[in-house]
């Protein structure tokens, strides 16, 4: 069967046999330059197909042309060496969250893509118990990153990711947490379908829910934080000058849950960030390291102590900040919590 380009031509002027204003270089020009117009719309406008081809005859009718260039479009998605990849019958990657924790966290959803899976790209976050749902003949790529040390960069990752699952396996690209939520799944899916490679997203239970959850803390509660803000670490930034205290202030007036991933080590800037821009010292924060596994501790602080706090924690594993009045509420309860368990335990000891 004929391939490529050479296709395209015959095709052309089979069908367009009595128009003359069709050559091979615009057919060719036409393949690299709008072929992200055809991917998108399976069709071209006609002043799209004319400005491309430069046609001007007035011979044929609207419709006729329409049709003519529908069909057109079609065939170059079909045919073109550079689509060629759109026609190869691969999967599309699912880029799935592993939720935060322990496996039992992971959504039902995400647990039957893993077993189906032929590789799985996954991030340091993901723990063992999850990886151990893949089948045998699987294949588990690793492709994390931690703070501080070197690792696979994301063109790296993204090119993997191409080269899988254009060899036409199942491919799950597994992350911790919710993949779009500081985990740059889309920027994944969007250097995959910039290449006709779909993807589909899979939400996973993300870092701020599941500590929370775990540590009994609320991240709204009536009369006490009506929103909550998700913030990177990273960049958290705590010079002096007045844009930089007007975003914390931003972050500050909503009346929210702040939640900062990848803090602990910006502890200080948080701390600096945020008093500069009025808050209170003794605003309550909580640091949670390897939240919802079995492992997790939590360490309850101040924002004009946490700084310190943050130095003192030595416990290996992830570590997220929760800074808000929220956290006093969690005290409450679990101040609460131990004394149901005292009066439960007391009852017992009386009446057996
Ligand atoms: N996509 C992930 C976040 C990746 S950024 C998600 O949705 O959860 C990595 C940061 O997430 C860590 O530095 C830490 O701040 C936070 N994090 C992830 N899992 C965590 C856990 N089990 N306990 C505490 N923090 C966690």
């Amino acid at each position: 069967m004929m391939q490529g380009i050479e296709f395209i031509k015959q095709m052309l002027f089979k069908p367009m046999s009595n128009m003359k204003f069709i050559n091979p270089e615009t057919v060719e020009e036409f393949c690299t330059q709008k072929l992200t117009i055809s991917q998108r719309s399976g069709q071209l406008s006609t002043d799209e197909f004319c400005a491309v081809k430069r046609v001007d005859d007035e011979k044929v009718n609207t419709q006729a042309r329409a049709q003519l260039l529908k069909q057109f479009a079609l065939q170059c998605l079909n045919s073109t060496e550079q689509n060629k990849v759109i026609n190869k019958q691969h999967q599309t990657v699912k880029i799935v969250g592993a939720g935060c924790g322990d496996i039992e966290l992971l959504t039902l959803k995400a647990a039957k893509v893993i077993t189906q899976a032929d590789a799985i790209v996954y991030d340091n976050l993901v723990c063992a118990e999850i990886l151990q749902l893949a089948s045998n003949h699987c294949s588990l790529i690793y492709m994390g990153k931690q703070f501080a040390q070197k690792s696979r960069t994301q063109d790296e990752i993204n090119q993997s990711l191409y080269h899988l699952a254009t060899s036409g396996i199942k491919v799950v690209r597994l992350k911790g947490g919710d993949p779009n939520v500081f985990g740059r799944g889309g920027e994944e899916a969007l250097f995959l379908a910039k290449r006709g490679v779909k993807s589909e997203f899979i939400a996973g239970v993300t870092a701020a829910l599941g500590c929370a959850a775990s540590s009994g803390i609320p991240l709204t509660h009536r009369k006490v934080a009506r929103s909550v803000t998700f913030v990177t670490g990273r960049t958290c930034d705590n010079k002096r000058e007045q844009a930089v205290i007007d975003e914390w202030q931003g972050l500050l007036s909503a009346n929210s849950t702040l939640v900062f991933y990848m803090g602990k080590e910006k502890a200080l800037e948080i701390a600096t960030g945020l008093m500069l821009a009025g808050a209170v010292g003794s605003l309550p924060v909580a640091f949670i390291t390897n939240g919802a596994r079995q492992s997790q501790t939590i360490k309850f602080s101040r924002v004009d102590q946490m700084a310190q706090d943050a130095l003192s924690l030595k416990q290996a594993g992830p570590t997220l900040i929760i800074v808000g009045e929220v956290v006093t509420i969690g005290a409450e309860l679990e101040h609460c919590l131990a004394f149901c368990s005292q009066s439960i335990a007391a009852n017992e000891s009386l009446y057996g």
